[in-house]
């Protein structure tokens, strides 16, 4: 098989904070999140779509909350990881798609901002990156403005 499927999903509650990380960008927010790193959805739902395609379990087997050294950590650590356990197995990102589901923030108006971050840490064109949003129309934890989710899939191809 020269091609590799994956797919990861992310919620975190929202707490004390004014700010969001998306996708490695800081989105203005009324609210922060509760987590142990800096608590990116679009990341760490990336990330668990890239280990599984690799079939390497998922992002808290390789960075255990538990673990003081991702205390608040940069999610794109984690995003650099999961890439070179890829590059040395010999694939590479074909493309992604992630969609955040919240009521608020809007992620539309930061969404090439965030494409060209995770782009640029995955070593890929922009055009590999889609960022896609949704509300859950006020129904369920994301429609009460209680956290916020993110679906990712990813094709990994052969270097
Ligand atoms: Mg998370």
């Amino acid at each position: 098989m020269d091609i590799r499927i994956g797919h990861g999903f992310d919620v975190h509650a929202f707490g004390e904070g004014d700010h969001l990380m998306l996708g490695g960008v800081r989105v203005p927010h009324a609210r922060g999140v509760q987590a142990h790193s800096d608590g990116d959805v679009v990341i760490h739902a990336l990330c668990d779509a890239m280990l599984g395609a690799l079939a390497l379990g998922d992002i808290g087997g390789h960075f255990p909350p538990s673990d003081p050294r991702w205390k608040g950590a940069d999610s794109r650590v984690f995003l650099r990881h999961c890439a070179a356990l890829a590059g040395e197995r010999g694939w590479t990102l074909g493309n992604a798609d992630v969609t955040v589901v919240c009521e608020r923030p809007k992620v539309g108006p930061h969404a090439e901002a965030m494409r060209d971050v995770l782009a640029r840490e995955l070593g890929v064109g922009i055009d590999a990156v889609s960022i896609k949003a949704t509300t859950t129309e006020t129904l369920g934890f994301a429609g009460r403005g209680e956290g916020i989710a993110a679906h990712a899939v990813c094709l990994l191809v052969r270097a």
